[in-house]
Order: structure tokens, then C-alpha cells, then sequence
């Protein structure tokens, strides 16, 4: 027999299968982890075994040396989900193997945990072996220890009473008085149980479940799109659906975005299913990932609750997959394989018979379309559990406060409602997306902008640290007392950020506790739980935060959300500003008013007209929906077309520039004569220019942004692209191609 090996080395040159043979005696299997001589001078090599065949033409072969797990660590299905990434995301084939696997598996630099105990030997009478160990006191303690407790004894135990004592634990085995074991201890990240009563389904919620259980019933692969309205409990639908997959013998997997798997969360889920529960994410240590993964692999654990990688997980018995709040862009992999965690779900219940379900309160313009066309099912939960009433939402025109002559912070309503909620005793969270102090800090005079040396980014100041930093490589600076340009002393700092923030709070407020959420606070391992266990606890009267407070939580006493200003996002030069601007406030909002007591928003514009703001205000989803998809079509935006950008990056800003130059000009002929007269307008779009952001850390910048019809042409051009890219990448320093890029600038 004859085993075809994926070696362990990411490089395309060697990125194909490797024919082995298998020895007599060695049982390997597809998917098992084995080392294998390789190149020139025969090193051992980690690779995967991707099949098994008979017979082989090729002469010299070598042997598979050795199995590293006893078990398969990838399963087939694994292994053809990754075949069918490397077409469709480009990336290299033990790349994507890699995903599947825990990172310290490979270099076997982690191990499982056993854990030696010793008990005594069946019949032994202890009186006289203790007798005749006399004149070997060590032992004699030991084996008096063991006696004692009657049970099986931890060798670590023994030390710990007995300091060094393995030695003498040894020598009372091989005298046959002890009988060593060892067992497997798996390694298990704590787990808060939050206690949630089962509730029993509204009637909404009921008939979700019963469309979920259907579909996992039919077993045909399809996706289901659950649109429910904040606070509407699409929790427990997932819950439900969860025990049916259970019932069913099946096994489910959960994602959220990493950034709301918090204790809560996940205790949730804890308290309903206990130790059928393995989590995945990356705030676990090495031996935990390890631990949970195996626990998954050899079917230990049903459920599976992660971010975006946990899509990856070993569940043999696969039936259902959650993805909840699925327009999250952090389900889109920054880094090489570029996967789409959604659309990696949908792949592996379409090959599994599995059902997916995809929950927001907010779809995707791309997934609630799907819905429309039937390409999905639409699942809805239009109102709040118990008849709570969804937040009441009042736009104020911040132009219309500054005619009054305020020119602070927040307008004359939200003092008004922030005062009237905090003097019932309830809690307010701020929000604003901006960190630090002031976003940018200039001369009144002569308009000079501090800018990084290194990027052509202004620098945010930080008065916490009374100085300024920039955003995109952390390197910091003084505040100038005077404009470094023309001297005089009429430098000043503009735009508000989550510090300037909390500090008018206190103003208004002395005697307020307040909690600050954004990346400068959130440094520390543990920092995220333990500020929001401690607002949960009402520590804090208001949390200020930047969009991690806007996601997922549930904090009963929160009454108000302001919106410090609404504008930050809605001008962005990104076509699905709108987008976000509308989920982002949609989700925010909707962490008002959870419990019993009624919630409101307050939302600061300048531009109350916004069709973005109108719909929003009366969180009219469809609407917005229907409105934007207009917009997409009229300018032809995704998903009507598709984005492709190649970034270059030089120190030389020469080298950045022809590089791009070159490539473009290139690119565009041969895309032109791929896609022939019938496709040529296809191409919408391909420019060649400097990048927005033109300087990061010292490197220049340029880039390429394509848009292309979406037709049936479309794989064909990306292809395309992909394999010019693949020749073409080495014109500077880096030059990265991103297929549907999440930042345009
Ligand atoms: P969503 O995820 O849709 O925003 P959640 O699932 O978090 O909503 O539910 C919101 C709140 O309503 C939670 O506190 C939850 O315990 C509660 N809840 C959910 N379903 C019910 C129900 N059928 N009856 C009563 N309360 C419920
Ligand atoms: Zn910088």
C-alpha cells in the first residue's frame, strides 16, 4: 500500500502529494500525522497522509517512518474541504490543513497531559511488605501513604507530601508492591455557568425552532437565515435547536464573533449543556486548545462554541452550524487562506447533509437577498420576547445645538435623558468610535496637521498619557506647545474621542462612576471580562465604549444608549459605510431596554436627514434593506460586482510606484483578452493609484483596485488575477492581493 503525504512546508513548490510507501506493520490511514524522510538529505518531515492507494509507477519510493498520533487527526472530509479551498481561496493546500488542527500539534510541541498514579498490588499484604522495608525508609513512607488512602495515588500527590519521592515510588514497583496506571487528563478552560432559565418558547421563537429541525431532518444542506430584532431571543432558538441536533446524534457547531465570546456567552450556553461543550478561541493557553480540540476529535465533546476558526472543528457527526450575528466582518479571515468562515459553513453542511443557520438582527445586504430569492429560507422573530417594546429612538441635530450655542459634547436631550436615567438608579452606555482624546490635533493658524513620521496618518492625542500616538504603527509624540510650522501657539485638538468622553461625563456628573471600553484600556489578558462582570455588577453607573460595547450584551439595568455621534462611520470613503453605519447603530441600540424596564436612545447627527439615519431611528431593517440594494445596483456595488484590491508596499517609494504601475498595465491586457469582446466590460474598473493611507511604518504605498462584473465570467477573471498575481508578486517588497477587501483605504 502506498500513502500520498501533503508535507508540512508552506511553499508552492513543494505544495503537492508526496508518494509513500506504507510498511508492513504500520497501520496508517487517511488523515493520520506522520513523519517522512524528504529532500536530499532524507530529514524527517512532518506531513498528512491525504489518501491511500495501491499501486504506484513511480521507481524509487521511500517508507512513511513513523505515526505521530495513534489517531487520524484529520478526517476525510476535512481533507476535501481543504482541496476545495485551495481553488477557491488560492492558498495553498497544507495551509489550509493547517486551519484544522491545533498550531502546536505540528512540531509535536504539545503533548497530553497524563497524570501516573500508583495503587498497591492485588494481595499484597502490606503489614509484612511494610516490615520488610526497614532499612528503606523512603519507601516505606510512601508505600504506608498509599495504604492510607486506599485508592489510586497521583505520583505529583506523593511528591507533594513526600518531596522526591518518584525514586523510591519506582523501586516499590519493581518490587511488585505498587501497580503503576496512567490516565489522560484533559486540560479545561474554566467555564462560568450563568444560570438562564429555559424559558418556554414564544410562539415566534417555537416555529423558528420547528423550521430548523426540519431542515436537519431533511438533511439536504440548507441554509436558513434567521432575522430576529434585538432582544427578540434568537439565543434560544439556537438552544432549541442545539438539543434537537443532540437528539438526533448529531454534533453542532457554534460561531460568534471572537469579540462577544465572553464568560456570558459562553456560561449561557455552559449551564444548558454542561461537558458536552468545547471552546475554541484565542484567548485559550496552548495545552487548553489542544485539550478541547481532542476532546472534539475523539467525540467527547457535541458542541462546539467558537469564533471565526472554530468552523474548523473535527465534529465527525456534523448537523448543524450557528453562525450568530453573521454580518460580522471579523468572520472574514484577515490573513492567508483569506476564508469566508460563513461561506466555509455552508460548504461543509452542503457535503455533510448538515443545515446552517445564519442569526442577526442585522443581516448582510448579500444574505437577506439570498433570503428574498429563496436561495434561503427566511426565518423571522419580528418583536421582542414578553411584549417588551424595542427602544425608543430620538435624533438630535447637532447643527441645530451649535445655532443655539452649545458647543459641547452632548446635546441639551441627552443631558437631559443621561441625568433623568441616572437619577433612577439605572445605567447608561455612551458610544463613540473613536479612541484617545482627540482624533487630530492642529494649528488654528497656519492649518498645520501632526502626522506621523512614519505614516501619513494624523496622530490621535491621548491625555491619559499626555501625548499623542498614531493608530496604525503605535509610534508616539509629544504634544507641541507651538505649531511646529509657523511657531506660534495656536495648536489645538480636534474631534472627540472615548477619553474626551468619559471626562465631560464627569463633568456633568461628578459623583458618577464610569468604566472606559476601547483598545487602550482592553491591553491586559482578562481586562475585556472583568469590565464587563464589573458593569454587570453596577460598578459603574456608564460605560463609554467604541463598537465593543455594541455587541451581544445583555445588561438588564441599561436604559439609555447615546450615540455621541453618529457621522464618524457614515463617512466613510467605503461603499458599505452605509452598512455598517445602519447595523452598528441597529446593534448599540438594541442593548437598551433588554429587561423589564423600557429602553431609549438618544442619536447625535449632523445629517438627521441621512436616509441611513431615518431608518435606523425607526429600526426599519427591510426598509433600509430595500433602499440600500437600490443604492448597490444604481453604482454597481457588490454584491452586483466584486472588489479585488493589490496592495503594494515599498520602502522605496519608486520601486512601490512602478511596481504598481507595471503590474496594472499588465494585468489589464490580459485580463481584457481573458474575458474576449462578448466580457470586456466586465471590467469595470481597474486603477492604479497612490493609497489612500500613502505611508505606513516607513513604507510607501500604492494600489490597485479592480471591480468586476458579476457574471458568469466572473471565476474565469478572478482566476485570472490570482495567477498573474502568483508570477507578479515579487515587483516590491510586498505587494497583497485581497479578494473582496474588507478596508478599501
Ligand atoms: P437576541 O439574541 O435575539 O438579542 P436573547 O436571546 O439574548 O435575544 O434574549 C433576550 C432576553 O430575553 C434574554 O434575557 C433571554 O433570557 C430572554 N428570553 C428569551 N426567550 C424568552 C422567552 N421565550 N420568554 C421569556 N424570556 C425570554
Ligand atoms: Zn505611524
Amino acid at each position: 500500500m502506498f500513502a500520498e503525504i501533503i508535507v508540512d512546508i508552506a511553499h508552492s513548490a513543494v505544495d503537492r502529494r508526496f508518494t509513500y510507501r506504507i510498511p508492513e506493520g504500520l497501520p496508517v490511514s487517511v488523515g493520520h500525522h506522520v513523519l517522512v524522510p524528504f529532500g536530499l538529505g532524507d530529514h524527517f518531515k512532518e506531513g498528512f497522509v491525504v489518501a491511500r492507494k495501491e499501486t504506484s509507477d513511480y521507481p524509487e519510493i521511500k517508507d512513511v517512518a513513523k505515526i505521530i498520533e495513534p489517531y487520524p487527526v484529520l478526517l476525510p472530509e476535512q481533507i476535501a474541504l481543504a482541496e476545495w479551498m485551495q481553488d477557491a481561496y488560492h492558498c495553498l493546500f497544507v495551509d489550509a490543513l493547517r486551519l484544522m488542527i491545533p498550531a502546536q500539534l505540528r512540531g509535536m510541541r504539545i503533548k497530553e497531559k497524563r497524570v501516573h498514579t500508583v495503587c498497591l498490588a492485588d494481595g499484597l499484604d502490606v503489614e509484612a511488605a511494610l516490615d520488610s522495608l526497614k532499612r528503606a525508609p523512603a519507601q516505606k513512607r510512601v508505600l504506608e501513604l498509599v495504604a492510607r488512602i486506599n485508592a489510586e495515588a497521583s505520583v505529583p500527590d506523593i511528591n507533594a507530601f513526600y518531596p522526591n519521592s518518584t525514586g523510591a515510588v519506582n523501586a516499590l514497583i519493581a518490587r511488585g508492591m505498587l501497580v503503576e496506571q496512567s490516565e489522560t487528563v484533559f486540560r479545561r478552560p474554566q467555564k462560568l455557568r450563568i444560570h438562564t432559565p429555559a424559558h418556554t418558547l414564544t410562539e415566534a421563537q417555537a416555529s423558528a425552532a420547528k423550521a430548523i429541525d426540519e431542515a436537519m431532518d431533511a438533511q439536504n444542506g440548507s441554509v436558513l437565515l434567521l432575522h430576529g430584532v434585538t432582544g427578540s431571543g434568537k439565543t434560544e432558538v439556537y438552544l432549541k435547536a442545539i438539543e434537537d441536533c443532540l437528539k438526533k446524534g448529531g454534533q453542532a457547531i457554534v460561531l460568534v464573533p471572537e469579540i462577544s465570546l465572553t464568560p456570558q456567552t459562553v456560561g449561557r450556553f455552559t449551564d444548558r449543556f454542561g461537558d458536552r461543550i468545547a471552546v475554541l478561541h484565542s484567548r485559550l493557553s496552548a495545552g487548553e486548545r489542544f485539550d478541547e480540540w481532542r476532546r472534539i476529535r475523539l467525540g467527547l465533546a457535541d458542541i462546539v462554541i467558537g469564533a471565526r476558526s472554530a468552523i474548523f472543528a473535527p465534529t465527525e457527526r456534523l448537523r448543524l452550524v450557528i453562525v450568530d450575528e453573521e454580518h460580522e466582518s471579523s468572520y472574514q479571515s484577515e490573513s492567508q487562506p483569506r476564508y469566508l468562515a460563513g461561506e466555509i459553513a455552508a460548504k461543509r453542511v452542503r457535503e455533510l447533509g448538515g443545515t446552517l443557520v445564519l442569526g442577526s438582527a442585522t443581516p448582510s445586504l448579500l444574505s437577506y437577498s439570498r433570503a428574498l430569492s429563496g436561495k434561503y429560507r427566511l426565518l423571522e422573530l419580528k418583536e421582542r420576547v414578553e411584549g417588551r417594546p424595542l427602544p425608543t429612538v430620538e435624533v438630535v441635530n447637532m447643527r441645530d445645538e451649535l445655532l443655539m450655542g452649545n458647543n459641547s459634547i452632548f446635546s441639551d436631550k441627552l443631558v437631559e435623558r443621561l441625568s433623568e436615567c441616572l437619577g433612577m438608579g439605572q445605567q447608561a452606555m455612551l458610544f463613540i468610535n473613536r479612541r484617545g482624546y482627540a482624533t487630530f490635533v492642529s494649528c488654528r493658524s497656519c492649518g498645520y496637521v501632526l502626522k506621523c513620521d512614519n505614516c501619513d496618518i494624523s496622530m490621535t492625542y491621548h491625555k491619559s498619557e499626555s501625548r499623542t500616538r498614531c493608530h496604525y504603527c503605535g509610534a508616539v509624540k509629544p504634544l507641541p506647545k507651538e505649531c511646529p510650522n509657523c511657531k506660534k501657539p495656536f495648536i489645538k485638538q480636534f474631534g472627540i474621542g472615548t477619553e474626551q468622553v468619559e471626562e465631560a461625563v464627569h463633568r456633568l456628573f461628578p459623583s458618577v462612576r464610569t468604566l472606559r471600553m476601547d483598545t487602550d484600556t482592553m491591553r491586559e489578558k482578562g481586562s475585556y471580562e472583568r469590565l464587563l462582570s464589573s458593569f454587570h455588577r453596577g460598578d459603574a453607573q456608564v460605560l463609554i465604549g467604541t463598537q465593543m460595547i455594541a455587541k451581544g450584551h445583555d445588561f438588564p439595568n441599561v436604559t439609555l444608549v447615546g450615540v455621541v455621534s453618529a457621522d464618524t462611520t457614515l463617512n466613510l470613503p467605503d461603499y458599505r459605510a452605509p452598512e455598517r453605519t445602519f447595523q452598528l447603530l441597529t446593534q448599540v441600540a438594541g442593548r437598551a431596554g433588554r429587561d423589564n424596564l423600557p429602553g431609549r436612545v438618544v442619536l447625535q447627527t449632523y445629517e438627521p436627514q441621512h436616509p441611513i439615519i431615518r431608518f435606523a431611528k425607526a429600526q426599519d431593517y427591510v426598509g433600509f434593506f430595500h433602499y440600500e440594494i437600490m443604492e448597490r445596483k444604481k453604482l454597481l456595488y457588490p454584491p452586483f460586482s466584486l472588489f479585488l484590491r493589490i496592495v503594494f508596499a515599498d520602502r522605496d517609494e519608486q520601486t512601490a510606484e512602478r511596481g504598481c504601475l507595471d503590474y496594472a498595465k499588465q494585468l489589464e491586457a490580459e485580463l481584457l483578452s481573458v474575458l474576449g469582446d462578448e466580457g470586456k466590460n466586465d471590467l469595470l474598473l481597474l486603477v492604479a493609484a497612490e493609497a489612500p493611507i500613502a505611508r505606513i511604518s516607513g513604507y510607501s504605498r500604492y494600489q490597485i483596485v479592480i471591480k468586476l462584473l458579476r457574471t458568469r465570467r466572473l471565476k474565469s477573471a478572478v482566476r485570472t488575477i490570482t495567477a498573474f498575481h502568483d508570477l507578479h508578486r515579487t515587483v516590491c517588497r510586498e505587494a497583497v492581493l485581497e479578494v473582496n477587501p474588507q478596508e478599501m483605504f
